[in-house]
């Protein structure tokens, strides 16, 4: 095996990585957009945005993958960001220099890979768009085309920084193990503590005079999807209902999850109609369709209790209690709604 050498402009590149506040940051939409379609297009079972951080490569999206990052020196796209195509490997087993590395001899069991780099906004190369297979592979012109359309997309994206001011100004704040651990490790939303610092931050500006809505979301009898279809089941039921909730919000909302299978929306600069529209298509989202887990197709709902700040007159603890009141409200009333809640009465 050989190690990926480090680039000569490595100080600028990590700095540029760094300034786009996205490394250990929670998922997010528009990037997943990208590697679904990048695997669906390409016919490939893995397709990743991997950022090649000083140690390691972290995966701010990942297909079929479920790791979220691997260290550096055994990584493919720290080979991948010394040129500016695509670095292609038809079969992995018989490269000098990947034959004997352990994402090949066990683990993803790599065969194929296609790594196009994308930049930060003065062309560092701070990562890839790349595509993964356990099957040798080549890829026509056509094929490389798709893979470079894709990854100028990904760049954009990555140049274009959309997070709210608040998840930005956090995440600004936090070190690399402070982000680690705001991030929950199931849903690769922002954790508990991470959402209450958000929902926390979008009150103060409330007060300036902000709108602000708070959705909480309960899925509806999920204990009875543990115990029907087991354990594993109920997490992948999780994660996707994370996935639809997040697809449902706009990029500049902040999602975390609250509890076991309580979830948080921060809907910033939202009024009261529009955030119940937006609740109403969330839960529809849920309802419609099945989702699959290693037990099978299982169908859920969800309940939401969503309030709506009234500017100079907010907290964070009457916020949670009104949206929690409203929340058991929707459960009581036959569940699968969504109910409106009121700050001045939280019973
Ligand atoms: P309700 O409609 O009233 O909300 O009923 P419920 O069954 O959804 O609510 P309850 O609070 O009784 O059950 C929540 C369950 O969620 C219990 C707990 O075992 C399960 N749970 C919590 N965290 C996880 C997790 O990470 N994975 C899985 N699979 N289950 C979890
Ligand atoms: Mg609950
Ligand atoms: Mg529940």
């Amino acid at each position: 095996m050989i190690a990926p050498e480090i680039p000569q402009d490595e100080a600028q590149r990590l700095a540029a990585l760094e300034s786009m506040d996205v490394l250990f940051t929670p998922s997010e939409e528009r990037f997943d957009r990208i590697t679904r379609l990048a695997a669906r297009l390409l016919g490939t079972p893995i397709a990743l945005v991997s950022l090649v951080a000083r140690d390691v490569q972290w995966f701010k999206s990942a297909q079929g993958l479920a790791a979220r990052e691997t260290p550096r020196e055994i990584s493919f796209c720290g080979h991948a960001i010394h040129a500016d195509d695509a670095l292609v490997v038809p079969d992995a087993t018989q490269d000098p220099r990947f034959f004997d590395n352990p994402l090949v001899t066990d683990g993803p069991k790599i065969r194929f890979y296609a790594g196009h780099p994308i930049h930060g906004v003065n062309g560092e190369r701070v990562g890839t768009l790349c595509v993964i297979d356990s099957e040798p592979k080549a890829f026509d012109p056509d094929q490389l085309a798709v893979l470079s359309d894709l990854a100028a997309i990904a760049e954009s994206e990555l140049q274009r920084g959309q997070l709210s001011e608040t998840q930005r100004d956090l995440v600004r704040q936090m070190d690399e193990l402070k982000r680690r651990a705001s991030v929950d490790g199931l849903t690769r939303l922002w954790n508990r503590t991470a959402i209450m610092e958000l929902l926390g931050a979008e009150v103060t500006r409330a007060t300036r005079g902000v709108p602000v809505s708070l959705a909480m979301i309960d899925v509806d009898h999920f204990k009875k999807v543990n115990d029907t279809h087991g354990h594993p089941a109920g997490d992948a039921v999780l994660v996707e209902v994370a996935a639809r909730i997040r697809r449902c919000l706009r990029e500049y909302d902040s999602v975390g999850r609250y509890g076991g299978e309580e979830f948080i929306a921060v809907l910033s600069n939202s009024s009261l109609i529009p955030s119940m529209k937006l609740c109403q298509r969330m839960r529809m989202a849920i309802e419609k369709e099945a989702i699959d887990t290693p037990a099978g197709p299982v169908k859920v709902t969800i309940s939401i209790g969503l309030v709506q700040t009234v500017a100079k007159k907010t907290d964070v603890e009457s916020l949670i209690a009104a949206a929690d009141a409203a929340l058991y409200r929707a459960k009581k009333n036959g569940r699968n709604c969504l109910e409106v809640g009121n700050l001045d009465r939280t019973a």
